[in-house]
């Protein structure tokens, strides 16, 4: 059975390219890029070439570039090193479809008694700029919008945000891991951006790499406290292989970010517009707001999206329902509540998320099954079967 891989939302595969430039470093090239002697040096130099590369991919200054651990790690330095710069300001704007990365900060933040502001999103997953404005005061330390949703790839308008929050003078942080690579990211000119969150692994990277980009002149203490590493902004000895992995990454993330997400966007349309037409009562989430090019996320109302996974992992086709991090659980996802998706459809919901690696013969395959999948649940769905009677009786 080959894999068809549909859930790079969840993680992507390490682009080859960058495997093969990570492993001298687990060898031979072993040196701690902080000693004084030349086999650190060599080390040090690799590093500040990939440091390079990854601000090449934002449009940022490399000495802007903070290594982290992951994106949570970036997300939570974010949050709470702006916190403890600010210590007089005691209020967080963020909205209720962040990752737990954040939105989790957030409830360990109204515990320690922090005002939290949540911002709502409409059906369709946008936001209501106005309210934002209202809702950030003098007293707000940081606001954190994401800059694209993990689960319906709706891309917030982050320029006109940081720009509004800016205004009001409070420091703005935006996750963008599942931004990078995907859509142009440019810090030299989306300048109201202090902030930004990226993930080594949602762009071809190994997992456990991180980037917190920090505009120059932001104040944020250091959240892992150490060494002098990353200039003073994160204590601990750097990641070497897995930084030149991110180097390597980020350079071919630059190379493909318009060729290739248009191709990349144009199965996903595909899969969306065959299975919107193909299958009844399946509904698109998001719709009517700009999307990330490789996502696609669809309501099949009235059946289990686990029971949908479960049948197209059974052919080798592997997608996600909500997040990976709440899939396990029965609630449907805290994204999909948020927009106000009725019950029965949200249960339903699942997320395609394509990359570079995807070919049009893997839509076709999923086209060619999914329709049956749908067709057999909905035969054993007292849901489903309601629903039909009602209509019949045009209730
Ligand atoms: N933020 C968003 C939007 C994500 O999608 C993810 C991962 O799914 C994270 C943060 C966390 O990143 P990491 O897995 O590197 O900690």
């Amino acid at each position: 059975m080959e894999t068809v891989y549909l859930d790079n939302n969840a993680t992507t595969r390490t682009a080859p390219e960058a495997v093969e430039v990570m492993l001298p470093y687990f060898s031979d090239l072993y040196g701690n890029p902080s000693s004084m002697h030349y086999f650190g040096g060599q080390v040090e130099k690799s590093v500040r070439s990939a440091r390079e590369k990854v601000a090449s991919l934002i449009g940022a200054e490399p000495g802007e570039i903070v290594f982290t651990s992951c994106g949570t790690e970036s997300d939570n330095t974010a949050i709470f090193g702006t916190l403890e710069s600010y210590p007089e300001k005691r209020h967080v704007v963020t909205t209720r479809v962040e990752h737990p990365a954040i939105n989790h900060v957030a409830q360990v933040l109204t515990k320690r008694g922090y005002r939290v502001t949540q911002l709502p999103v409409d059906r369709s997953g946008g936001l209501d700029l106005k309210q934002l404005e209202t809702a950030v005061t003098p007293d707000t330390a940081v606001v954190s919008v994401m800059w694209a949703n993990n689960e319906t790839g709706v891309v917030f308008p982050i320029e006109e945000i940081a720009g509004i929050v800016k205004e009001k003078g409070s420091v703005f942080h935006t996750d963008g891991v599942q931004a990078a690579g995907k859509i142009p990211l440019d810090m030299s000119r989306q300048k109201h951006i202090d902030l930004l969150s990226i993930s080594g692994h949602k762009l071809h990277a190994p997992k456990g790499i991180g980037v917190l980009y920090v505009r120059k002149g932001t104040r944020l203490a250091p959240y892992i406290i150490g060494g002098h590493q990353e200039r003073g902004r994160r204590g601990g000895t750097e990641n070497v292989p897995y930084i030149i992995g991110l180097g390597r990454a980020s350079e071919l993330a630059l190379e493909r970010l318009d060729d290739e997400n248009t191709r990349v966007s144009a199965l996903r349309d595909k899969l969306e517009k065959g299975i919107l037409a193909g299958i009844p009562n399946s509904l698109l989430n998001g719709q009517g707001q700009p999307r990330l090019p490789n996502t696609l996320n669809v309501s099949f109302e009235y059946i289990e999206g686990e029971s949908i996974l479960l049948m197209l992992s059974k052919l080798g086709i592997c997608a996600s329902s909500g997040s990976a991090c709440t899939s396990g659980s029965l609630e449907p996802s805290h994204v999909l509540r948020a927009m106000g998706i009725p019950f029965t459809a949200a249960h339903g919901s699942i997320r395609f998320s394509l990359s570079y690696y995807n070919k049009e013969e893997e839509i076709d395959f999923v086209l060619q099954h999914l329709p049956g999948i749908v067709q057999k649940l909905r035969a054993i769905s007292p849901f489903w079967d309601q629903y039909q009677r009602q209509a019949a009786v045009g209730g």
